[in-house]
């Protein structure tokens, strides 16, 4: 093997995942996860125990080894209630990646060159098997922003980007960094949603209508304004939105 995306994989399995096999053409996206666990060894403990319910099709550790849990053809149990554009429920056209890190509610870190080089590898190689699409690698908040915060604000999606392997705009940082905590009209805030559901973020349920706003706003700033989470629209992120959407 002389192809650069060649990968090297330690098969692990785990028990969670679903029958039957799934078509190859079903999977459309990738979803990237941080595991939120303190130790490393319980994470992937937890990914392999059939009481938990959960799994991933990969997990990367600190060491940058990739392992794999749950062959790509099954239906692996990590994203949960979730949604992108009109799809329901993600786990069944997706492939789940669950990269060790402590994440928010222990000592979030950022993800080491290890780990992101072992995923670079991973991904080139899954989009080409997979032909997904850039704008299809999406992490775990994008898919259920009321419930998780996962992969975070330390997650490189800019260095994806540069690598074609996920979705960004194309603005200077500069010159948007001065549109920071500029306010927005609420003209401009109705804007702003519309743009995040043309990207295929889900509507806000009407139900706890402000906390669901907050959530959502979070989610975007965690991938696209990383700087600056605080569930606020400034201009900033109003001029992000409608450049993402003319991509
Ligand atoms: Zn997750």
């Amino acid at each position: 093997m002389s192809s650069k995306l060649a990968l090297n994989l330690t098969r692990n399995y785990s028990i969670n995942f679903e029958l039957p096999k799934r078509a190859k053409k079903k999977i459309i996206f990738i979803i990237i996860h941080y595991t939120g666990m303190k130790n490393e060894t319980e994470a992937l403990n937890k990914l392999c125990d059939y009481k938990s319910k959960v799994s991933s099709h990969y997990f990367i550790k600190n060491s940058g080894e990739i392992l794999n849990l749950v062959p790509d053809l099954y239906v692996a149990w990590h994203a949960g209630k979730s949604s992108w554009k009109k799809l329901k429920s993600i786990n069944n056209y997706s492939i789940g990646i669950e990269i060790s890190n402590p994440g928010h509610d222990h000592v979030y870190k950022r993800f080491n060159s290890k780990q992101i080089s072992s995923l670079i590898k991973l991904l080139k190689n899954l989009i080409k098997k997979y032909k997904i699409k850039k704008e299809n690698i999406l992490g775990h908040s994008d898919i259920a922003p009321n419930r998780k915060k996962d992969p975070g604000e330390k997650f490189p999606w800019q260095k994806l980007a540069k690598q074609n392997l996920s979705y960004w705009h194309n603005l200077s940082l500069r010159k948007i960094k001065k549109n920071r905590n500029i306010e927005i009209s609420q003209l401009e805030e109705k804007t702003f949603f519309n743009n995040l559901y043309k990207i295929g973020y889900s509507r806000i349920i009407k139900s706890n209508l402000k906390k669901n706003r907050i959530n959502l706003i979070k989610a975007f700033q965690r991938k696209f304004r990383q700087k600056l989470i605080n569930g606020k629209i400034d201009q900033e992120c109003l001029l992000i939105s409608k450049n993402l959407i003319k991509l």
